[in-house]
C-alpha cells in the first residue's frame, strides 16, 4: 500500500488509471456490500457527508440528526447551514442511541432525511444502525449513515439494511492517507437529489455518477491515494470481510479487558459491537492530555485525547485497519507505565496477559 503511494503519478484520463479506477470502484461496492453506485470525491469524510446534505436538501425541509457525540454535532450544524429545518435528537456524549428514542422523535411526522452516525469515534459507541435505519425508513425518511470509522471494521450492510446513503473515507479502517471519500447512493436517493434545491457543483451526485459511469472522473482525482486505496481494499477483501470483522471484535475485546484488568474504567460501552475505538476514563488526578503526550514523546505511540467536553477526561485507543493484537498490548503496556509514573493507583503487570487471553477467546457474535 505504501509502495503504491510512491508509484509515478499517472494521468487520470489514461488507460492505466482507468483500470485502477474501475477495480477500486468495484472493490468499494464489495466492501460496502451494495449494488448501488459508490461515488468517489477528492475530499475528506466531512466533504462526502456534505455531498449527502447538499444533494438531499431543499431549504425548509424537515430533517433529523441523531447525535451522541462530536460527529453527530457536526452533522447537525451542517444540516442547519444548508437551511433545513433541523430536528436535533441530541443525546449525551457516550450514550448509545436506541430505536425507541428515534421513533418518538419521528412521531411529529414529515421528516425527509434522517442522519445517523454508525461509529461515534469521539465516544467509542457503535450503535445498532440496522435497527435505527429501519425505524427511519418506516417513517418514510431517507437514511444517511456516517460510516467513516465503521466501514471495513464492523458489519455494515448497505443493501441488506436498506440504507440509502453511506458515507466513508480513505483514512480510517480503509488504512489509506486522508483525501478520498465516498458515498453510496440508492436509486431513490439519486432521484430525490435531482429535485433537491440546495446549490452544489463539485459535490453534485449526478455529475459524478455520469462521469464515473464512463470511468472518467469529473475533476482531477487524488490519483496516488486511489492507487493506494485499490491495494488496501484488495488486502481487506483478501482477508475477507467476516474475518476482518472478527479480528476487530477480538481487538476491541483485548483492549477493554486489558484496560479493566489494570483497574481502569471504560468510557465506551463494554460490548462486542464497539470494536472501533476504546475510550477509557483517565484515573482521578491524571489529565488525559498528559497521557497522550507522554505516550507519543516517550514511546512514539499515538492515541487520542477526548474531544470537546471530554478533552483531558478520557483517552482513546483506536484499533481499526492494519492492526494486530501486539499493537494493543504495546499500547496497554505503555499506558500502564505512564499512569504508574503519574502516580495513579493501577494494577501492574496484568493488562497484557489479560488482553492476550481475551484476544484468544472466540465468542461467536
Ligand atoms: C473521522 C470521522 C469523520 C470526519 O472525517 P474527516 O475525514 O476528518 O472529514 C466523520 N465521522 C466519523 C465518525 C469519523 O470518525
Amino acid at each position: 500500500m505504501l509502495a503504491a503511494l510512491a508509484e509515478p503519478v499517472i494521468h487520470h484520463r489514461a488507460r492505466d488509471y482507468r483500470q485502477i479506477y474501475e477495480r477500486c470502484l468495484a472493490r468499494l461496492r464489495d466492501v460496502y456490500r451494495t449494488q448501488n453506485d459508490v461515488l468517489m470525491f477528492t475530499t475528506s469524510g466531512t466533504g462526502a457527508f456534505e455531498s449527502a446534505v447538499a444533494n438531499l436538501t431543499s431549504p425548509g425541509d424537515r430533517q433529523l440528526v441523531l447525535s451522541a457525540g462530536n460527529f453527530g454535532e457536526r452533522w447537525a450544524g451542517m444540516v442547519q447551514a444548508f437551511g433545513a429545518e433541523l430536528i436535533h435528537l441530541r443525546l449525551d456524549w457516550g450514550e448509545t442511541p436506541e430505536p425507541d428514542d428515534l421513533r418518538s422523535a419521528l412521531a411529529g411526522g414529515d421528516v425527509r432525511v434522517v442522519y445517523l452516525t454508525h461509529s461515534e469515534t469521539s465516544t467509542g459507541v457503535v450503535c445498532d444502525v440496522q435497527a435505527l435505519a429501519s425505524v427511519a425508513r418506516e417513517a418514510g425518511a431517507f437514511v444517511v449513515v456516517d460510516g467513516v470509522s465503521s466501514l471495513g471494521a464492523v458489519p455494515l450492510e448497505t443493501d441488506a439494511w436498506e440504507i440509502d446513503v453511506v458515507v466513508s473515507g480513505s483514512q480510517k479502517a480503509l488504512m489509506c492517507p486522508p483525501g478520498v471519500a465516498f458515498v453510496s447512493v440508492s436509486a431513490a436517493a439519486l432521484e430525490a437529489a435531482s429535485r433537491a434545491g440546495a446549490p452544489r457543483y463539485v459535490l453534485d451526485w449526478e455529475r459524478t455518477r455520469r462521469a464515473q459511469a464512463k470511468l472518467d472522473a469529473p475533476f482531477t482525482p487524488a490519483v496516488s491515494i486511489v492507487r493506494a486505496l485499490d491495494v488496501a481494499l484488495g488486502l481487506l477483501l483478501d482477508e475477507g470481510l467476516e474475518a476482518a470483522f472478527d479480528r476487530h471484535a477480538r481487538l476491541g475485546r483485548a483492549c477493554r479487558e486489558g484496560a479493566k484488568a489494570m483497574g481502569l474504567e471504560l468510557f465506551s460501552p463494554d460490548e462486542e459491537r464497539s470494536a472501533v475505538v476504546t475510550a477509557i476514563r483517565s484515573p482521578e488526578g491524571v489529565d488525559a492530555t498528559e497521557v497522550v503526550s507522554e505516550l507519543r514523546d516517550r514511546f512514539g505511540i499515538t492515541i487520542a485525547n477526548g474531544q470537546g467536553e471530554l478533552k483531558g477526561k478520557i483517552f482513546r485507543i483506536g484499533h481499526i485497519g492494519w492492526f494486530d493484537v501486539f499493537d494493543i498490548t504495546t499500547a496497554l503496556a505503555a499506558v500502564e507505565l505512564v499512569l504508574a509514573d503519574a502516580g495513579a493507583e493501577i494494577e501492574r503487570g496484568v493488562a497484557v496477559t489479560r488482553a492476550l487471553e481475551a484476544w484468544a477467546e472466540h465468542t461467536p457474535v
